[in-house]
């Protein structure tokens, strides 16, 4: 597929040009404002301002309890009251394609804080880097999806089809700001300005979180044969997760994960058990992570995950009288992938190709994002956006030099897809 700039085009990328340093501050802006898991409020509050200054239809409202029910939703534990999703319409004057730009706004925390050599909140800038939490993951898609409208507005360009522009809570435990997204705006496509570096996240792995609660008998220490250790007991459980693993990356391989190494992890994330060393512990708990492919079911996977934990349990005297409990939070929700022909995918690239003079590549991602729930509603959506590294880690940083190409890329994309006039 050939693109050439329209006029259209060629206007809104010199204003992207003109006003790169505003995109720039917008980043900065919501780096600042940190919006760890339950205190999403105050940067959604700039998000709606934003929007609304741009003039777009803004709401603002919180998820209700019901999303908790729907199919691949999850469970933080945290009440939805006062963290609310946003989402602003600039519609269009008919006759065009309608496009949804998401982004989570929700960032994981920095700690351990002691291993940053920057703020994490500080939005600094070293050369070509922007360091913060969030930074690039992913407020740098944020800042892209609020400014696209607005470089839009002043370059004096209207759209055809709607844009929808939202900003979603929960991405980095559930998803269920993206669900309940998916659920309310239907639109032709969708494109999560998720960190790809210029790449377009075409499948990722569905994700499960899991506690195994293995329990004991508490007694003195100087008498410790007399008690029943859950931590020690805790160890089959661990060798079965393990196994677990390994079966699950023998199974054949999903085409869109061939020769990615070890795509299914299983990851023991968290161990608490006992609390004192003279006590022999009554009770530990495991909390874990297991992904699936795309196509695979969060039911059968709690399946796979229930009958390795109860062949272990059946092997040992004790855990076969006092099985395992298990239970289930945070993500439960499969994996998703989009075809590289679908129509909106195709057009990005091609802009993405004119911009940036390389291809568009696809890549599967070993870990879960929100585009899934647009695509299970058969609304296309892909991840793409700006570079950078270390999300999750200490000194996160966004690549700067990546900003105006990806506004150029989207934002052509955007006009041809939704139609200018
Ligand atoms: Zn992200």
């Amino acid at each position: 597929m050939n693109v050439s700039p329209t006029p259209a085009v060629t206007r809104l990328w010199a204003e992207i040009d003109r006003q790169a340093d505003a995109v720039v501050g917008t980043i900065a802006d919501l780096v600042r404002i940190p919006s760890l898991l339950g205190d999403e409020a105050p940067v959604q509050v700039y998000v709606a301002d934003h929007l609304r200054q741009t003039g777009l239809a803004t709401e603002s409202w919180d998820l209700d309890d019901t999303i908790l029910g729907q199919p691949n939703a999850g469970n933080s534990g945290i009440p939805f009251a006062g963290r609310p999703n946003v989402a602003g319409v600039l519609a269009g004057s008919g006759g065009g394609r309608s496009l949804i730009l998401n982004g989570h706004i929700d960032v994981v925390s920095p700690e351990p804080v002691s291993a940053w050599t920057r703020d994490p909140w500080g939005a600094e800038i070293v050369g070509n880097r922007m360091y913060g939490r969030g930074a690039y993951d992913m407020k740098a898609g944020v800042a892209l999806n609020l400014m696209l409208p607005r470089l839009l507005r002043d370059a004096g360009i209207g759209l055809n089809g709607d844009l929808i522009v939202q900003s979603v809570i929960e991405e980095e435990c559930t998803g269920n700001g993206a669900l309940d997204m998916s659920l309310r705006f239907p639109a032709d496509a969708c494109i999560v300005t998720e960190p790809t570096g210029g790449s377009l996240t075409q499948a990722h792995v569905g994700v499960l979180w899991f506690r195994v609660a293995i329990s004991g008998v508490s007694w003195h220490a100087m008498q410790a044969w007399k008690g029943v250790n859950a931590i020690t007991k805790a160890v089959p459980i661990i060798q079965a997760l393990e196994r677990l693993d390994a079966e699950l990356n023998a199974q054949p391989v999903h085409p869109a994960f061939a020769g990615i190494n070890h795509p299914i992890n299983l990851n023991i994330g968290v161990i608490h058990g006992g609390d004192w060393p003279s006590t022999v512990p009554g009770a530990c708990e495991l909390h874990c992570r297991l992904s699936m492919y795309p196509g695979q079911s969060v039911a059968g996977t709690r399946a796979a995950i229930e009958r390795a934990i109860s062949r272990a349990a059946m092997a040992d005297e004790w855990l076969r009288e006092h099985p395992p409990v298990i239970t289930y939070d945070g993500f439960g929700s499969a994996g998703s992938e989009v075809s590289m022909d679908e129509p909106a995918i195709r057009l990005l690239g091609a802009w993405h190709q004119l911009v940036a003079g390389t291809e568009m590549m696809p890549r599967s991602g070993t870990g879960i994002n929100d585009m899934r729930y647009f695509n299970f509603q058969g609304i296309p959506s892909g991840c793409y956006g700006p570079g950078g590294a270390l999300a999750h880690a200490a000194d996160e940083w966004l690549d700067l030099d990546t900003i105006v190409p990806t506004a150029k890329a989207l934002g052509a994309f955007l006009l041809d897809w939704c139609g200018a006039n």
